[in-house]
């Protein structure tokens, strides 16, 4: 495999906008966040459809583009040995020098956007308008966790020691993201790393390796396995010279990791079922607006996704929301991420098992305010749904669907509303939307979530800013967030210095 080099074919776009600036509430983290193609400027949007033109094929999946080689035992016990004996010399570099390869990744990976964002959309259905932040967020990652490997060399009376070896399982939903940062906290924090990508997404993960790659990571400290977790996976993940395993990806998948091993290292960021709740003094418009965008960004396939709004009081007995609602879900166009017009993709797979049940069958008391259809014989390309009277305690109420569709509940007031998003065991994201400054901080105080965001959609944490994480199952071992000042801190040990006096 080689990088797509794309990039060399279709001229890099006129992308930068004055929309994101270093923030101000960090002024002494040596970063600014990198900004998003601007689909404004008629060259970015020629830009974009060029890399559309090379993905004919994203209708097939990853039946098509991941026709990948499979790692085979012998060599991944070689890949295991070999990762461990580099780590020394990689966690032997300062902090200084890690940052400074970090920054090279950081540079390849914004270098190759177009090719990273072309295999994605190939692979896992991905539009543009999402495939482009995502590369933004992976670019972030290696420039801000540098600043952070940097600040590791500087902590009184305190040194920080690696681990050797950390193994990446990422998932196929930000298949260059979230594989990204995973590794290169690792990294700057002195790790070697093996990683695995998601077998529906093994190109967007091998053309990101070797955007590292290219930038000088070597070749010996971060390595690349194709496995299925049935067999390898289990090896890999079980075996005793793996210091830790960063996992991101469903609740189950944590659960089965840990009955690999039981004294596994895992830090994992797992699944989520996020509501945003509405209120009588919210800006109604925008509540629709940013509750359409959060539900049905991907498709809804992000942990970080609203699979419920919640609407107290007259928000919930007028029609006004739910007709704004119904205008804005019924105005998104579906269709193939190579349809520059799509707004919304299809899902990873054929739609089975409780997502088909969730598509196409309601529970007791519940309607349809839209009811999805499936556009064409795949199975995976539905249009957005949207139930109404969801009940408390109902399965669409407390289970992750990781789909399309979205679950209108009602409640009488702001502490019901609260505590029928606590009702669900997983605590991810949540969102508000009020202009009343004290149920503002009702909620804020009485939300279970790792990610509150108030008057916005839920979706789209940015490095820095948002750092993301979350609490109760939809975190295993974790407690700093990814993005955050403190995630690389976690990462090793800590011993206090001698005294040389
Ligand atoms: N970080 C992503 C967001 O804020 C979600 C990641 C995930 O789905 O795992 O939307």
């Amino acid at each position: 495999a080689s990088l797509q080099e794309l990039d060399t074919i279709i001229p890099a776009p006129n992308r930068r906008q004055d929309r994101t600036v270093p923030s101000a509430a960090h002024p002494g983290s040596g970063f600014a966040n990198t900004p998003d193609t601007d689909p404004s400027l008629p060259a970015n949007r020629a830009w974009g459809r060029a890399i559309l033109d090379r993905v004919p094929t994203s209708r097939l999946g990853n039946d098509v583009v991941a026709a990948t080689t499979l790692t085979r035992a012998e060599e991944l016990e070689d890949t295991i040995a070999g990762a461990v004996s580099a780590s020394g010399s990689w966690g032997s570099l300062s902090g200084a020098e890690r940052a400074a390869v970090l920054h090279k990744a950081g540079d390849s990976l914004e270098a190759h956007r177009a090719d990273l964002m072309e295999v994605m959309a190939a692979e896992t259905g991905k539009t543009l308008d999402q495939a482009d932040p995502e590369i933004s967020e992976a670019v972030d990652f290696a420039h801000y966790y540098a600043e952070r490997a940097r600040e590791l060399d500087d902590v009184d009376g305190a040194s920080f020691s690696p681990v050797r070896l950390t193994v990446v399982t990422p998932p196929w939903n930000f298949p260059v993201a979230i594989p990204a940062g995973s590794t290169l906290a690792a990294l700057a924090a002195g790790s070697a790393v093996i990683i695995k990508p998601a077998s529906q997404a093994r190109r967007s993960g091998s053309v990101m390796v070797e955007a590292l790659w290219a930038a000088g990571v070597p070749r010996e400290v971060l390595r690349l396995v194709q496995v299925e977790e049935g067999d390898l996976g289990r090896q890999l993940i079980a075996d005793p010279r793996v210091d830790r395993v960063i996992l991101t990806g469903g609740y189950e998948t944590a659960e089965l990791f840990r009955s690999f091993r039981t004294d596994l290292p895992l830090l994992a960021e797992t699944s989520g079922k996020n509501a945003i709740i509405v209120t009588p003094s919210a800006d109604l418009d925008l509540a629709a607006k940013d509750v359409a965008q959060s539900a049905f960004g991907h498709a809804g396939q992000k942990c970080s996704a609203a699979s419920l709004v919640i609407l107290v009081g007259s928000a919930g007995t007028s029609r006004r929301f739910r007709n704004q609602l119904l205008d804005a879900v019924t105005s998104l166009t579906v269709g193939y991420p190579e349809d520059p017009t799509a707004q919304m993709g299809p899902v990873i797979e054929p739609a089975a098992g409780k997502l088909l049940d969730g598509l196409t069958t309601l529970g007791d008391g519940e309607s349809w305010l839209v009811e999805p259809r499936k556009l064409d014989d795949s199975g995976r390309l539905w249009s957005p749904g949207v139930r109404d009277g969801v009940r408390r305690g109902s399965t669409y109420h407390l289970a992750e669907y990781f789909g399309p569709i979205l679950g209108i509940m009602t409640a009488a007031t702001l502490d019901d509303a609260i505590a029928l998003q606590n009702d669900i065991d997983y605590g991810l994201t949540s969102g508000l939307h009020s202009l009343d400054s004290r149920e503002i901080a009702t909620w804020v105080d009485g939300v279970q979530a790792g990610n509150l965001y108030i008057n916005r959609g839920i979706t789209g944490a940015i490095v820095q800013r948002q750092p993301f994480g979350g609490w109760k199952k939809s975190a295993v071992g974790a407690g700093t967030k990814a993005g955050g000042p403190n995630y690389l801190v976690g990462l090793g040990s800590w011993s206090s210095k001698e005294s040389l006096t």
